[in-house]
This record gives C-alpha cells, sequence and structure tokens, in this order.
C-alpha cells in the first residue's frame, strides 16, 4: 500500500514503502530532495519529520552525526514511511533529477579484468536506457544489505546496456561480488540514473576531467560523449601504482585522441619503479597544467573523498573557480 509524503510547503508525494525509501520516492516524483550519495554516507538527505512515522533501515549511517541523531534528524535515503507523513526540508531546483529514476532488471552479460581490482561489467536491461554521461545507477545485490552506488562508464545512445568499472574494495562486500563472484546471467535489479555531475554539453570551454582510480567509469562516460561532440578536453587518470594505469587503452580509441583529448597519467604510490611517467598526486598535476587560466575550464572529476577534498580546495579555494563550472562525485 502506498503511503503519502508531503514536504512542508512544497510537493506531495506516494511512497511504496515495500520498493523505496523516502528519497527514491521523493525522486521519481521529480521533486528537488536534496541527496549527494543515496546510499547513507554523505548525509546531504537529512530532514525532519514533522509528522508520522517512519522505519530507519540502517540506524547508524554515517550521513548523520551524534549532534544529528539527538536533534531528530533522519536520512531520507535510509528512511521508510509507515503511514503518511510530513517533512521538512529545504528543496531546490538544482536536484530536480535532469531524467526522473526507475527501476530496470538487468542481467550480467559481461566482465573482464581492467587491473588487478578492476573489473568492467556489461548489463543488459529489459528495455532502453536513459542516462546522462557521468550519471550513476544503484544496485540491489543478492544478499546484500543496502543498495550499491555504481557509475555507468558507458553512454546510453538509445541501447540496452550499462556498464560499469568496479573496484573491489577490502572487506566490501558489493564489490567483491560484483568483480569476483556474481555469475554471467545474473539478475539485478538497477535502479537509476542519479547524480549531478553530468556533462553539461553546452559549455564552450575547454574540459578538464579528472578521475581516481574507480572515478575512471564516470569520466569515461564524459569523456565518450564530449569526444563525439568535439570538444576540447584535458584527461587526468590518477592511481596508486604502475597496475593501476588502465585509462589508456579505453581512451585511445575516441575521437581527437592525442589531439583534442589529451590523457596525462599520474602514479601517486612510492613503489613507481614500473613507471616511467609522471608521479605525485593527481591534483597537483592538474595545477600545475591549469594554473594560468584554471577560470576558462569546466572541472568533472570522480573518485575517492581525499581526491575530491583536494581538488574543491584547490579549484574553489585557491584558483576561484566559479562554482558552476565544478562537477563531482565522492566515491563514499
Ligand atoms: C555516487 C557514487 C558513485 C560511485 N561509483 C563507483 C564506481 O563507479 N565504481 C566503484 O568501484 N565504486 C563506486 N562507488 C563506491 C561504491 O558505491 C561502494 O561504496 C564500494 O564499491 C564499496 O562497496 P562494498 O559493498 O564493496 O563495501 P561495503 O563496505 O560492504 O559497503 C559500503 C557501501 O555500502 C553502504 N552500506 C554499508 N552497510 C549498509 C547497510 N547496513 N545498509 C545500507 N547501506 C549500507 C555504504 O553506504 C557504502 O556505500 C561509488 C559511490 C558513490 C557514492
Amino acid at each position: 500500500m502506498d503511503y503519502q509524503v508531503e514536504i512542508e510547503g512544497g510537493a506531495t508525494f506516494d511512497v511504496d514503502p515495500s520498493e523505496d525509501s523516502l528519497l527514491r520516492a521523493a525522486l521519481r516524483a521529480g521533486t528537488g530532495f536534496p541527496h549527494e550519495c543515496s546510499v547513507g554516507g554523505c548525509g546531504a538527505c537529512r530532514y525532519d519529520l514533522l509528522e508520522g512515522e517512519v522505519e530507519d533501515l540502517w540506524p547508524e549511517a554515517p550521513g548523520l552525526s551524534e549532534r544529528d541523531r539527538k536533534r531528530g534528524k533522519r536520512l531520507a535515503c535510509q528512511t521508510r514511511p509507515r503511514g503518511d507523513c510530513k517533512v521538512k526540508v529545504r528543496c531546490d531546483p538544482s536536484y530536480v533529477p535532469p531524467i526522473r529514476p526507475e527501476r530496470i532488471d538487468c542481467v550480467l552479460t559481461r566482465r573482464r579484468m581492467l587491473t588487478d581490482d578492476m573489473a568492467e561489467l556489461s548489463f543488459e536491461a529489459t528495455r532502453p536506457v536513459a542516462f546522462l554521461p557521468g550519471q550513476y545507477a544503484l544496485l540491489r545485490l543478492t544478499g546484500i544489505q543496502g543498495l550499491r552506488a555504481y557509475s555507468m562508464s558507458n553512454v546510453a545512445n538509445g541501447s540496452c546496456t550499462l556498464q560499469f568499472i568496479v573496484r573491489r574494495t577490502a572487506g566490501g562486500a558489493g564489490s567483491r561480488l560484483l568483480v569476483d563472484r556474481m555469475a554471467l546471467g545474473s539478475s539485478v535489479t538497477i535502479d537509476g540514473p542519479n547524480g549531478h555531475a553530468y556533462l553539461r554539453e553546452q559549455t564552450a570551454r575547454p574540459l578538464v576531467c579528472i578521475a581516481g582510480g574507480s572515478g575512471l567509469a564516470p569520466m569515461l562516460s564524459v569523456a565518450t560523449r564530449a569526444a563525439a561532440l568535439g570538444m576540447s578536453m584535458d584527461f587526468f587518470f590518477g592511481g596508486r601504482s604502475a597496475g593501476d594505469m588502465c585509462a589508456r587503452p579505453l581512451l585511445t580509441s575516441l575521437p581527437g585522441f592525442g589531439s583534442r583529448l589529451r590523457l596525462h597519467e599520474v602514479v601517486s604510490g612510492p613503489d613507481s619503479s614500473a613507471w616511467s611517467g609522471a608521479t605525485g598526486w593527481v591534483h597537483e598535476a592538474v595545477e600545475r597544467l591549469v594554473n594560468a587560466d584554471a577560470r576558462e575550464r569546466e572541472y568533472y572529476f570522480a573518485g575517492p573523498p581525499a581526491m575530491i577534498e583536494a581538488l574543491q580546495e584547490m579549484l574553489m579555494v585557491r584558483l576561484q573557480v566559479p562554482y558552476e563550472q565544478i562537477h563531482f562525485d565522492r566515491f563514499i
């Protein structure tokens, strides 16, 4: 049975609590409910419950601090209504999904290892999928608590194919299943698209794409579309060792590679003896390139939180790049 959720002073939408969290239903209804990671990690979807009752799906979710909990805050991505509810949250048009997310049944059709710990996975959906380059989806994996966010590495182009690049994390339930164990032919429900770090096609500014580790997935999607449109782009790929450097073969076939599309590879780890290219932190390599005309470019980046924070500090604080020219996803 569906319940109704009213946002104080705003929209009212239905939630099917057997399928959706409050956030999933709010986004399916096209509201501007604030959100970022959708998986309990960031706290962007915090709200106050004014009336009604909700079920907490993950009471220990790191997106809420102790202070938030004491003040009665909830996470929309980790709560489901138990009846009609009224909530207080400041919606914003920038959070309205450009494409409303939907659940779609998919089958795993292909997996290939790109490095020792990163695999590219291809899923075929039962109907054509719609998403913008740079967006992510939520995977519901059998036997695993909660949803997992993974960014599409391909472009939609009206096809039924969704591709992902997944890095196996130590002790990680979802990533180890996807990289090592899920059998070809397995069915998975995929919910998307999500995310705001999608390619803005209208810009005339040159792009800077920065990928750390499996952040390669959304940046590859952005680069594929941008290259097809003839956009000028510097693509930075950072990894810990020479063995992580898997971006080149995925980019060389794109139109303009080596001229309009320039790849910069950077290895950060101490063991870079097998590597004759650039070393250090990827954000420092970006700064060396863009220093003179940083404000004339459009930035896309994805990867681990430490890389995102270093880039935010560099671009927003030191180089004073306008906020609207910066688009990123934190892989929490
Ligand atoms: C927007 C976004 C895009 C991402 N894109 C990629 C990508 O393209 N490639 C990639 O390799 N990684 C990506 N990640 C990271 C990925 O979602 C996983 O966090 C990572 O693979 C580790 O998951 P795991 O299941 O292996 O680890 P685990 O430690 O088992 O799980 C960590 C993840 O599960 C959630 N979680 C844990 N316990 C619960 C619970 N009880 N209830 C609900 N949720 C729970 C956490 O919030 C976290 O997202 C992305 C993350 C975000 C936020």
